[in-house]
């Protein structure tokens, strides 16, 4: 389990390692004279969690806020999706899980008297043509017991170490420290799915601290009652409709003695200050005038996302029997999880989650091609289930037209050069989004940048 020692240690780390790379966050009202009481007016680019929980923040602060959104709808990355409006079977094609840990999403949910329903699976494993119950698998003592030392070893890191460990992928610090052969394949089809992308992209650093640091399911325990997308209804409407405009796609943005935001569809909008809470493609979309220093640009030049599909597929029968039924694949589909769990009904959903090519395949072929690809993997041990399947809703991330990915993902001696380049304000502007966040990569995240970000503008 989690501990709050274990959590300020490593947020500790990453500050200082921000300041070691001399690029430290530069303090709000070094920019500004705002005060609050003054009618202050601030912008805010993107309605997803980032964005919505920055204008939440400002407007009890009693600042005039507008959330400007390209999309149809809120929530951004957070996208839920009613399968089945009859049955009322509601999944998530973005975010899904809540952490233990996350105490500021929860905190909101207990403020809008949201109810966060219980999410956890056990992991049954599909391995070379065998298919184990969750009860049935596991990885070897040796390295069990190996990587019970490593996390344990963590927690005594000094901040070099951490550098140092920051300058090697995950899967070559899993083989130097003895993980090998069925092992060392389960630990990349599990981490991989936490990470969107192969371990052998992804820094030791990062991936070691988010074991070392997270719940004992990995934060995946949570969910909010008839989806996440929830959150940013309850958000909206604290910040006032008459305060977002949906559907305006932000094209330019000019910065002298204020803010001007020029929309696609021809509208602007002026400001004191800015919020920009969107992804680093997005970011680079836009005219900036003046243009964005070169530290900047490199920064939002280097940052990967990583790619995933979600292939959600409502069957007329849930035959996988446990409600906490997820499984580990060595095949196409790479991850199945029962979508569904706590929502009543005959029916079901189980998701096929890819990463990496295995999502850029999925994504490109016909929902016939997938249903196919499903039942090879499947036919041998639950039957064949292609009568069950109703229907499919599939979404790809890595061809997301705004984020062309699913979140950010740091590589090798990225995380204290490229985050600290990304999270520094321009001229009245300040950033937030999940890629600068210490829960990187989580709806946490998000909402705590776009707080931060809310006080960095009104130089709290
Ligand atoms: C497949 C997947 C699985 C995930 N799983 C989890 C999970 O289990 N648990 C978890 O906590 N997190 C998970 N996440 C991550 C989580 O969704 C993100 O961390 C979080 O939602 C990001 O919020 P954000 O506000 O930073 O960015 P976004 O949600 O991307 O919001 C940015 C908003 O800005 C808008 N925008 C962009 N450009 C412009 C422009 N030019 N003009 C106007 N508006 C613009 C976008 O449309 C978008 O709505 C997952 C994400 C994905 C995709």
């Amino acid at each position: 389990m989690n501990t709050i020692t274990q959590l300020s240690s490593r947020r500790e780390f990453l500050r200082q390692s921000a300041l070691l790379a001399g690029s430290a966050i530069v303090s709000a009202n070094a920019f500004g004279n705002i005060q609050i009481g003054k009618k202050t007016k601030v912008i805010v680019i993107g309605g997803g969690f980032a964005g919505l929980a920055a204008a939440y923040a400002l407007r009890k602060k009693n600042v005039d806020v507008t959330v400007i959104e390209s999309r149809n709808r809120l929530g951004g990355r957070v996208f839920s999706h009613v399968i089945d409006p009859v049955q009322n079977l509601t999944v998530e094609l973005g975010a899904e899980w809540v952490g233990n840990s996350h105490t500021r999403i929860r905190e909101l949910c207990d403020e809008f008297k949201l109810e966060l329903l219980n999410n956890q699976f056990d992991t049954h494993l599909i391995y070379k043509n065998q298919y184990s119950k969750t009860t049935d698998w596991d990885f070897s003592d040796d390295w069990k017991g190996k990587f019970k030392v490593l996390l344990k070893q963590y927690q005594t890191m000094t901040d070099q170490d951490k550098l140092h460990l920051d300058q090697m992928d995950w899967w070559r610090y899993l083989v130097n420290n003895g993980c090998e052969g069925k092992d060392l394949i389960l630990r990349e089809l599990l981490d991989s799915t936490d990470f969107g992308e192969s371990i052998r992209h992804v820094s030791a650093f990062i991936a070691l601290a988010t074991f070392a640091e997270s719940s004992e399911k990995n934060e995946m325990d949570l969910k909010i009652k008839n989806g996440n997308a929830q959150l940013a209804k309850k958000l909206a409407e604290q910040i006032g409709q008459e305060n977002i405009f949906t559907g305006h796609k932000v094209t330019k943005i000019e910065q002298k003695e204020n803010v001007i935001v020029h929309c696609e569809n021809g509208k602007t909008f002026e400001a004191d200050k800015l919020i920009c809470a969107i992804p680093t493609f997005a970011i680079k979309n836009i005219q900036w005038e003046p243009g964005m220093p070169d530290e900047k640009t490199r920064a939002l030049n280097e940052l990967q996302y990583a790619r995933i599909n979600k292939n959600a597929l409502l069957f007329n029968k849930r035959f996988w029997e446990a409600e906490n039924f997820d499984m580990i694949t060595d095949q196409v589909p790479h991850y199945f999880y029962h979508a569904t769990k706590n929502q009543p009904s005959a029916k079901g959903v189980l998701i096929s989650y890819t990463i990496g090519e295995k999502a850029e395949l999925i994504a490109n072929q016909n929902d016939e091609w997938r249903k196919e690809m499903i039942h090879q993997t499947l036919n041998p041990f639950f039957g064949d289930v292609r009568g069950m399947l109703q229907s499919q809703a599939n979404y790809y991330w890595g061809t997301d037209n705004i984020s062309q990915g699913a979140y950010a993902m740091y590589g090798i001696n990225q995380w204290h050069t490229t985050r600290p380049a990304l999270q520094k304000p321009f001229l009245h502007t300040h950033f937030a989004g999940e890629h600068l966040a210490d829960w990187q990569g989580f709806m946490e995240g998000a909402l705590v940048s776009g707080e931060t970000a809310a006080l960095e503008v009104i130089g709290a």
